[in-house]
């Protein structure tokens, strides 16, 4: 796109300064370009294909939002204070925006972005913080859940059955935890090392599986397995089981009645399907196109943070998978999983 500036301007602009800029336009509010400060700050990457827009980065943009009103209104700049601006992953900041028009003849618009510094180092804390949190919980949770299961072994037996019901609690508790924090140390997933291998995904299905079994007992639900054992995956091993862990928990928090069903075969030469399905509250269909999105959750009344969809994406791309979801309210709910088979067990 023709800026309208002269190229020494635009470089001074862009590379050297230490503001986060866009330049967007007023056709389709596309924009345009953005410095490497500003793809830092919002995660967004300056050689993807995707054109990004001022609908996606700023929040309830529309007709009467200050900036359409400064657009239409054709001063040469204003400065907008308190505007929520959305990063890639959907996580809001507050900051002002300085916008100047670069022509006459263009519809093209400068937009400087100014943090006060708290906000600004906030920003860049906030993945930072909440992984080295996640991870110094982890250890002691690590460890206690250790303890229990000696605990629960030397004693099993000896136990009348209201100890054993306690263990049960304190177990499904941890597990909860457990899968709230490795979502939580995902939440930067795009500076975690991906680290591929060749793996039959049988074993960790029935390790999911095992690991959910108390909530599972809990609420009297039926497991249902149909494993095609001779498929092989690529991908991290951990990530495969966090999609698991994230799919079966919901399976298991939004299904009061009924069943869980999890299969996995040979859907095509080159593809292996796996499905989660349960019978349980379903997602009304408005939703339908919004539940991948961060921290996006249909209602407040059960636990959750709105993560563990929006991670589970996030994995099966990185393993160049897809994922669909189907879902009646009142009826239930199904995960389709595609991934490229990339062989046989021997
Ligand atoms: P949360 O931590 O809220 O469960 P998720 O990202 O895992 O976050 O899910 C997003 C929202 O999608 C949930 O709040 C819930 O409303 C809905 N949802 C996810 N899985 C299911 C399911 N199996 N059945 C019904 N609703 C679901």
């Amino acid at each position: 796109m023709d800026t309208g500036l002269h190229k020494e301007v635009f470089r001074v602009l862009f590379t050297e300064s230490t503001n986060d800029i866009f330049i967007f336009s007023e056709q389709n509010w596309e924009i345009a370009e953005f410095n490497e400060n500003f793809s830092n700050s919002f995660k967004y990457d300056r050689y993807e294909n995707k054109k990004l827009t001022l609908w996606e980065l700023i929040k309830d943009f529309g007709e009467l939002h200050p900036i359409i009103q400064f657009v239409k209104s054709g001063a040469p700049t204003v400065y907008l204070k308190d505007v929520i601006v959305l990063d890639r992953h959907g996580l809001r900041f507050t900051l002002d925006l300085q916008i100047t028009r670069l022509s006459l003849e263009n519809p093209v618009f400068l937009c400087k972005m100014i943090y006060n510094s708290d906000k600004k180092e906030t920003l860049r804390l906030n993945y930072e913080y909440i992984s080295n949190i996640s991870h110094e919980l982890r250890g002691p949770l690590t460890n206690i859940n250790g303890t229990l299961d000696i605990l629960q072994k030397n004693k099993q037996g000896n136990l009348d059955s209201e100890s054993l019901s306690l263990f049960g609690v304190i177990q499904k508790n941890l597990t909860r935890m457990k899968v709230l924090l490795d979502n939580l140390l995902l939440l930067d997933i795009k500076k975690k090392k991906y680290t591929p291998e060749v793996y039959n995904p049988f074993a960790s299905i029935n390790e999911a599986i095992a690991f959910f079994e108390p909530s599972i007992l809990e609420k009297n639900l039926l497991v249902n397995k149909d494993i095609d054992c001779s498929v092989l995956l690529r991908g991290d091993k951990f990530e495969f089981s966090q999609i698991l862990h994230n799919l079966l928990s919901n399976a298991i928090k939004y299904t009061n009645i009924g069943e869980i069903k999890i299969s996995v075969f040979k859907h095509s030469e080159k593809i292996v399907r796996m499905e989660i399905s349960d019978t349980g509250v379903g997602i009304p269909e408005e939703f339908n196109s919004s539940v991948f999105n961060r921290f996006f959750r249909v209602s407040s009344s059960v636990g959750g943070v709105g993560l563990g969809l929006w991670i589970v994406k996030e994995l099966v791309e990185r393993m160049e998978g897809t994922i669909q979801m189907y879902s009646t309210f009142g009826v239930g709910t199904t995960f389709i999983l595609d991934f490229p088979l990339v062989g046989y067990a021997s």
